[in-house]
């Protein structure tokens, strides 16, 4: 066997070195190869060995850009060369791979890390914007060797990760300061207490928000088809109108000194009517990428980010293609307007093909998201919030269980050890940056079997998965996303505990809710119970939750399905 040019990385202790003129060539030399390996592929020198006179640990970063359908034939031909994937859980998908390897040179050995980017990320026009400004600007190359030298003392003993983590802080205000990551456009002055906020949709999640929009004395309006919304109870009015009424939105806006949405089944139109009258936040873009499942999937595919294999089908025969190609057993979903679990279903066999296709009424050749379905370790989702200044801040991850698509219980912050909190984070922040959004955002995410995180599902607006923070974290999600539409500093994300949720839903035929139990559930002094006042119950409607606060996740979760078991619908 003729011997790579590249060969297995070495894994050995970092050391921080001054800079060495010798990490040039062999970026220099590795370029080449991988451009004869597949003509047309460019790597850049980044990171700091691409940067003279900055100390380091002398590793050389190389950075490549390709469509996201080109990333299979690039790792292939670095393969080829001798380059591995990196395998750690959760960081690399293969859409978005990392390889290592080493190289000769000189006497020395060389690591070598290779990034292969999508370019939809923008991720390596960060990369080279902030190389070429540390190499142009003498000040900021010696703060940051400042500070690489500060955290290497402090985590002499400690992880990469933290390394890793301790330097981002300081690139991420370094890349705002050089405009190379952007603030969301101008909010103008913060909108004060007194002040009216419109919401369009009058169900549970805007009656909590309505809650701390009130606590901090602003006025509430929504717009609902039904005025005995969950919202009624706590706003100050109630447009009645379905989610589409053009007119009605119109009139909200022109109500209101700010517009959000608390959930994204709201037509396009009737947003835009309501952002006549004031600013809608988060905007029409986080609206329009993500009430559509099927854009949705483009935009992530786009910047770059693991789904599950999917197809856009229309009709019988594309369906039955599709399952050949992801196999079975496959979802099929219904692009809009499906919702805890309804308008999607899962095929298991050839034969069920035709009637999920029916049951969706794709029969007529409408367009349907068929998707591979993912065998999981565990669902889990991140609340994330972008206020004025761009910078994400993101709440624990919870680990969610659904029972028949519905959300059952949630426990957060979720038991799952670094890295995959931080890759969480790191998907949340991306997403909210590509959304330009403003206020919160969920991105419900599955932990696959080999630790990777893959992307289910994203909701702009507060989520059922983060209802845990009302009581479990310094600033409830409700607060978060008020603070953020307002123009106000965002609040802390700090835990106090590990908090656990389980829904409270309906049980039995439609009638008038009535709750029984709750002296019983309230037996326990750390039970919190959530009523949502809808007037009627129904089966698995969403009726309301119980939190608790505890020491850990599975003492915190048992208290709160023993006071969910005392709660029952009377007859
Ligand atoms: P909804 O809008 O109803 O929340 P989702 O697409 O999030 O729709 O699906 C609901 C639930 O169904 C998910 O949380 C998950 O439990 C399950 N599910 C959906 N798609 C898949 C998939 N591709 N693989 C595995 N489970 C899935
Ligand atoms: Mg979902």
């Amino acid at each position: 066997m003729s011997e790579l040019p590249v060969r297995p990385y070495e894994r050995r202790a970092a050391t921080f070195e001054p800079w060495d003129p010798r990490t040039v060539d062999v970026a220099r030399e590795l370029a080449r190869l991988i451009d004869s390996a597949r003509p047309g592929t460019v790597a850049h020198h980044v990171g700091s060995s691409s940067v003279p006179g900055l100390p380091g640990k002398n590793y050389v970063d190389l950075g490549v850009e390709a469509a996201p359908d080109d990333i299979p034939l690039i790792a292939e031909a670095v393969r080829s060369l001798g380059f591995v994937p990196q395998t750690d859980p959760g960081r690399f998908p293969p859409a978005r791979p990392m390889f290592l390897g080493a190289v000769m040179h000189d006497g020395a050995t060389f690591n070598v890390h290779l990034h292969v980017m999508p370019a939809g990320r923008g991720e390596l026009a960060e990369q080279l914007g902030f190389r070429d400004a540390l190499r142009a600007e003498a000040a900021l190359r010696d703060s940051y060797a400042v500070e690489k030298q500060r955290i290497v003392e402090h985590v002499a003993a400690g992880s990469k990760m933290v390394y890793t983590l301790a330097k981002a802080g300081f690139v991420e205000g370094a890349l705002y300061e050089l405009g190379l990551r952007r603030p969301p456009e101008d909010l103008g002055d913060p909108i004060a207490p007194g002040a009216t906020i419109g919401f369009l949709g009058g169900g549970q999640l805007g009656r909590m928000m309505a809650f701390s929009a009130r606590a901090m004395g602003y006025r509430v309006v929504a717009l609902d088809p039904d005025p005995d919304c969950p919202m009624a109870a706590v706003a100050d009015e109630i447009v009645v109108g379905r989610y589409d009424d053009v007119d009605a939105a119109r009139r909200l806006g022109a109500m209101s000194d700010v517009v959000t949405y608390e959930l994204e089944h709201v037509g396009l139109e009737a947003a835009r009517a309501a952002a006549e009258g004031a600013p809608l936040r988060p905007g029409l873009a986080a609206l329009a990428a993500t009430q559509d499942r099927l854009a949705e999937r483009r935009f992530l595919r786009d910047i770059g980010e693991q789904t599950a294999p999917w197809r856009e089908v229309r009709g019988v025969a594309e369906a039955k293609r599709a399952a050949r190609e992801l196999g079975l057993p496959m979802r099929l979903k219904l692009p809009v307007g499906g919702y805890d679990g309804r308008s999607q279903l899962r095929v298991t066999d050839e034969t069920g093909i035709e009637a999920g296709v029916a049951a969706l009424g794709g029969l007529d050749g409408r367009p349907l998201l068929a998707e591979g379905e993912i065998d999981y370790e565990a669902e889990l989702s991140i609340v994330v919030a972008r206020g004025r200044d761009g910078r994400t801040l993101a709440f624990p991850i919870s680990r969610n269980v659904h029972d028949a698509g519905v959300l059952a219980e949630s426990v957060a912050p979720a038991p799952f050890a670094e890295p995959i909190p931080h890759v969480a984070r790191e998907v949340g922040d991306w997403i909210a940056r590509k959304l330009d959004l403003v206020g919160v955002m969920t991105v419900e995410l599955f932990l696959s079997r080999d630790g990777l995180l893959i992307v289910n599902e994203l909701a702009p607006r507060v989520h059922n998965s983060g209802h845990w923070t009302m009581e479990g974290a310094a600033t409830s999600q409700f607060e978060q996303h008020l603070r953020a539409i307002l123009g106000l500093p965002l609040g802390s994300v700090q835990p106090h505990g590990v908090a656990a949720m389980v829904n409270l839903l309906g049980t039995g035929p439609d009638r008038p809710a009535r709750l029984a139990g709750t002296e019983r559930a309230l037996a326990d002094p750390g039970v919190h119970v959530h009523v949502y006042g809808k007037r009627r119950v129904f089966e698995r409607r969403k009726m309301g939750h119980v939190t608790v606060v505890g020491a850990d996740a599975d003492e915190a979760l048992e208290r709160a399905r023993r006071a969910r078991a005392a709660l029952t619908w009377e007859a």
